[in-house]
């Protein structure tokens, strides 16, 4: 069989500990054989961010934004623990809030739907979508470790060199402090994004905050949501037959698991961060979720939401046998290959990247799969597969599809 030709290099961002290790599992025995694969290579593992200062992945975002595509594989974001196990220079940003605060966007994490694997929650039908805003918050506060008595003060100084001071709390004793911020713009493109998604993915649209508490940092996410859906959007959603609907983000926690899913919940950078590990738990595994940032830049980068699988990988490293499941990996590029093969009009790319999804899927739905799948699928005749066992399975399928 002739490999199928790419004209535009993906941006691959290569990662740390097991999903370093899938990702060249992934690319020797599903992808190689099958395309001529073109990349530009980012190496996020750690050893070489520390190397660089970091300066890699700035650069892996700056070649997103001039190629369009990206596939991250799972990097470690360093605490103090790992900045001693790998005698880091200094404990750096998570790498994908870093990407994210140039990217901008927003990004959409699904559940895989798997026959045999149905979700703990008994009222999901359908997949739950999330969206996470992925800009600014927490994510990109200011902190002091407060270390005895003072005032904290919020100062904004304009252009004009006005200040506005409001006074945050008078310590008596030791404490924390943090700021936060966030910018209309961005909130806005969160907002057309989900909206814009939501229409064309024909489902309803939910957006919950903490506005009651967060009068004016919340209220403002509310009212620009609002506002452009009242003034840019009602009309089109009315006639796709799909609903925006606001709420408090404890109400919409509530309702989710009430609901019977098939619908794109908004969420704040935060809450989306926790609520796509609910979700895609409750799902089934970890593993079994998509993750894109959909960037206002009109770029996208795919990956798995899960983490680097430390545990499994310490396992591995002492030769023991593992069995950790490499379908969101496997998502991060088959996704990237049909946004690159819609981009550049190869339509035997995007058949590759429906195949080898098909492939991933029908391996599993006849019995083979990972041990993390086992205790959550409802077929009898099963196979557990070690890491490996399971990608060669899959490329056996994918060879007699192509
Ligand atoms: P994790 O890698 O998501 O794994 C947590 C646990 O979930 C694993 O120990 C495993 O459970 C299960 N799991 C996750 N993915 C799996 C897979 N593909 N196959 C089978 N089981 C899977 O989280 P972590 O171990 O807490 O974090 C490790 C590192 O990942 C951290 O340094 C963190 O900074 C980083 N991280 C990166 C990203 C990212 O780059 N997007 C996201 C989150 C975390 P069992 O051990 O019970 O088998
Ligand atoms: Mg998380």
């Amino acid at each position: 069989m002739e490999k199928i030709k790419m004209t535009t290099p993906l941006v691959e961002m290569d990662g740390d500990e097991m999903t370093r290790i899938l990702w060249k599992y992934i690319k020797d025995d599903l992808i190689e054989p099958f395309v001529e694969l073109k990349t530009e290579y980012y190496d996020l593992g750690i050893e070489h961010r520390d190397e660089t200062d970091d300066q890699v992945t700035v650069d892996s975002a700056e070649a997103t934004l001039k190629y369009g595509v990206a596939v991250k594989c799972a990097t470690i974001t360093p605490n103090q623990k790992r900045v001693e196990e790998y005698n880091l220079k200094k404990m750096y940003k998570s790498p994908n809030g870093t990407i994210r605060a140039i990217l901008d966007g927003t990004v959409f994490r699904a559940p895989i739907s798997v026959k045999g694997i149905e979700p703990n929650v008994r009222t999901w039908k359908k997949p739950i979508t999330l969206a996470r805003h992925a800009y600014g918050d927490v994510y990109k506060n200011s902190e002091i470790r407060v270390e005895g008595a003072g005032k904290a003060e919020l100062v904004f100084t304009d252009a004009a060199g006005n200040e506005t001071r409001k006074t945050v709390f008078e310590f008596e004793g030791p404490g924390v402090l943090q700021a936060q911020y966030n910018v209309d713009a961005s909130i806005a493109s969160f907002a057309h994004t989900c909206f814009e998604y939501a229409l064309d993915t024909k489902q309803d649209l939910w957006f919950a905050s903490k506005d009651t508490i967060s009068k004016k940092y919340d209220g403002e996410f509310r009212d620009i949501f609002q506002n452009m859906y009242d003034s840019e959007y009602k009309t089109r959603f009315e006639k796709a037959g799909i609903t925006y609907f606001y709420t408090l983000i404890d109400d919409a926690v509530a309702r989710v698991m009430k609901s019977e899913g098939g619908f794109i919940w908004a969420c704040k950078n935060y809450d989306g961060d926790v609520m796509s590990d609910m979700v895609s738990s409750a799902c089934g595994s970890l593993a079994l979720m998509t993750s894109v940032l959909v960037s206002p830049k009109g770029v996208y980068e795919y990956e798995a939401a899960h983490g680097t699988v430390q545990r499994h990988y310490y396992k591995h490293l002492k030769g023991e046998e593992t069995s950790t499941n490499p379908v969101a990996t496997i998502f991060a590029w088959s996704g990237a290959f049909r946004k690159r093969g819609e981009l550049d009009q190869l339509p035997a790319l995007c058949d590759y990247a429906d195949k080898l999804e098909k492939a991933t899927l029908s391996t599993i739905e006849s019995g083979y799969m990972t041990k993390d799948l086992v205790n959550l699928t409802t077929m009898s005749d099963i196979h557990v597969c070690n890491t490996e066992e399971f990608i060669k399975k899959i490329a056996d399928n994918l060879k007699n599809m192509l």
